[in-house]
């Protein structure tokens, strides 16, 4: 038994040898990540953003299955989903070819980004900000940076940004009896997403294409495509969809990711007067409502520019 206290995870059962690490808001792992019996080797999908997340991860796959991951995986390059690599550089790790990309092309960029005079200063930003807000409600959305920032803290001085090191385009068939799948749909929350896809048990573990009562960067991708990405997940008739942000859900609450997405590009064209419904509005983040429409209305000039 480990020492250390599983303290980022709860850990839900969603089938034989599936289990979906659900991120707490009070651990350090921040996204939530799959560990899952592929039929015989065991998997971690999404290897979270802290050490400790990391190894909280790899122990309850060992507490689980009886036996330490054999592979790993990441739906994206965003650090929430693959600073947790560092802890895994023992094993093969599956990612897009892009998402491996990005991740050399970023490497020292992020790196300068985690430097503790870096982080520092960030963290008191943050909490002069956040000291500054008029509601508890507004608050809540600094806290997520302010936790990531905290968490990225106490590795500073140890940390690596670890790109995947096996990739694929497009489909990757996993090794094991349960004929578990990664699958890339094109460009959607980044450059090059994937999920991991298990058909028997109708199951979707889809990154951060997916987030429910957490607002999802647009940032990285292209918010159109996107759309038709959560089709794609659709049409895999999943019962089952387990987000990149927040609670377990069922198929039919993929249309709230859709809506965000859409309600964001038609405030951005000038569609709409309000910006989002105030449900969606409320989504808790990282980001804000007001970072996304702004990248959404160049995103939108860029493509006018292009045809
Ligand atoms: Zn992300």
């Amino acid at each position: 038994m480990s020492a250390a206290p599983l303290a980022s995870y709860a850990f839900e059962s969603l089938d034989e040898g599936v289990l979906a690490a659900i991120a707490r808001p009070d651990g350090v792992g921040v996204c939530n990540s799959g560990l899952v019996d592929l039929g015989g080797p065991p998997i971690v999908f999404d290897t979270s953003l802290t050490r400790q997340s990391a190894r909280e991860l790899w122990d309850g796959t060992v507490r689980t299955f009886g036996r330490p991951p054999a592979l790993a995986a990441n739906s994206h390059w965003h650090l929430d989903h693959s600073l947790g690599n560092q802890a895994f550089a023992a094993i093969p790790i599956w990612g897009t070819r892009r998402t491996r990309e990005i991740l050399l092309e970023k490497r020292d960029e992020l790196m300068a980004e985690l430097r503790i005079s870096e982080l520092d200063k960030e963290i008191r930003g943050l909490e002069s900000q956040r000291a500054a807000m008029p509601s508890a409600d507004a608050q809540r959305d600094l806290d997520l940076v302010l936790q990531i920032n905290r968490a990225l803290l106490q590795d500073a001085g140890n940390v690596s940004v670890t790109p995947p090191d096996l990739t694929f385009e497009t489909r990757q068939r996993l090794p094991g009896t349960r004929g578990a799948e990664l699958i890339c749909f094109g460009k959607g929350h980044t450059e090059a997403d994937a999920i991991l896809h298990l058909p028997r048990e109708r199951l979707v573990f889809a990154g951060d294409l997916v987030c429910i009562g957490v607002q999802p960067s647009m940032q990285s991708g292209d918010p159109e495509h996107w759309q038709t990405v959560l089709d794609d997940i659709e049409k895999l008739a999943p019962e089952r969809v387990v987000p990149g942000h927040g609670p377990v859900i069922p198929l039919g609450r993929v249309q709230e990711c859709r809506d965000y997405l859409s309600g964001v590009l038609a405030a951005a064209e000038g569609r709409e007067q309000a910006p989002l419904p105030m449900s969606l509005r409320r989504w808790e983040g990282s980001v804000s409502l007001e970072g996304n429409l702004k990248f959404a209305r160049q995103w939108l000039v860029d493509r006018r520019r292009r045809g």
